[in-house]
């Protein structure tokens, strides 16, 4: 029986770019018009994250939090904070490996990236001083953030696309499709797998594929952007200990329950290397983790 009402779902595929990155949606629906209706939800809950979380947005809250939170607790909605937190939390327990308030630095590197020149060493010293975990603090009771510097620039770019991830699929399933699959970039959160599968088929970049079914999976590295300077790869991600992008070669992909989790340890796995592994394993408990280095 259950068989028969799975056979008549239909497979959809969406498109849109959210974040920055193509976000593919795949679902099984039983019409067009309900897949329709349902991942059109999906994409505007994630705009809506995009916009309290963005970095790029001027008008984000993320921003807004970057101006008026210095010296004073500002309230934030309860996505923000929870993310904010969970980044937080990472940051402690990475020693700042991951670290959410490593913007200024993302902003030179972009920068680096454009002129192709790294950013002289007062500017990266002055830049340095306006990043560190522990110049933000977080308040629970008040839902609040305080920012302990002048000038600092919040980034979520390595925790909040798997997180939109999770929120797009439960609200998939509010629309009653839970065979789905939701991909930003990297990043990618899976529901049940297809009616004729026991689990979804995802390409690696690497070459070869693995499956995924009710998880997540993340990737991060420095093989996808970088910018090379004097023979140098300077990838994405910010190594906190120097301020600059990583320059080993590595990749890092993790599997956890949700995309939150997948997200913010694959890019602090890609900073940690292989030696951070154990570390991680003992902290979040059934995530898998691998990285590659070299
Ligand atoms: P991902 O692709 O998920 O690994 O995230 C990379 C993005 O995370 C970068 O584009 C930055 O926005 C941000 N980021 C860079 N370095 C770090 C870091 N050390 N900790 C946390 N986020 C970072
Ligand atoms: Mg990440």
């Amino acid at each position: 029986m259950l068989n028969r009402v799975a056979a008549r779902l239909e497979r959809f595929e969406f498109s849109q770019i959210r974040m920055g990155v193509d976000t593919p949606i795949i679902v099984y629906a039983p019409s067009e018009s309900q897949a329709i209706e349902a991942c059109r939800a999906a994409y505007s809950r994630i705009s809506q994250l995009e916009q309290q979380m963005s970095d790029y947005r001027l008008d984000s809250e993320l921003n807004a939090v970057c101006k008026e939170a210095v010296g004073r607790w500002r309230r934030v909605s309860r996505e923000l904070f929870y993310v904010l937190w969970r980044a937080h939390r990472l940051a402690q327990q990475t020693d700042g490996a991951f670290d959410p308030t490593v913007g200024v630095l993302v902003r030179l590197w972009r920068e680096a990236r454009r002129t192709e020149r790294l950013p002289d060493p007062q500017t990266l010293q002055e830049a340095r001083a306006r990043a560190g975990y522990r110049l933000m603090e977080l308040c629970p009771r008040r839902r609040a953030v305080r920012l302990r510097a002048e000038g600092m620039q919040l980034d979520l770019g390595g925790i909040a696309k798997g997180y939109a991830c999770d929120h797009a699929l439960r609200v998939l399933r509010r629309y009653g499709l839970t065979r789905a699959l939701i991909q930003m970039g990297g990043d990618i959160v899976a529901g049940d797998p297809p009616p004729d599968a026991p689990a979804w088929r995802i390409a690696l970049a690497e070459g070869g594929e693995t499956t995924l079914v009710r998880g997540a999976l993340s990737t991060s590295g420095s093989t996808e952007q970088f910018v090379e300077i004097g023979g140098v790869r300077y990838a994405h991600i910010i190594d906190p200990r120097t301020g600059l992008g990583l320059t080993k070669l590595i990749l890092a992909r993790v599997r956890a329950r949700d995309g939150i989790t997948a997200d913010s340890l694959a890019t602090a796995a890609a900073v940690l290397g292989a030696a951070g592994i154990p570390r991680l394993q003992r902290l979040y408990k059934g995530v898998q983790i691998e990285v590659r280095e070299g």
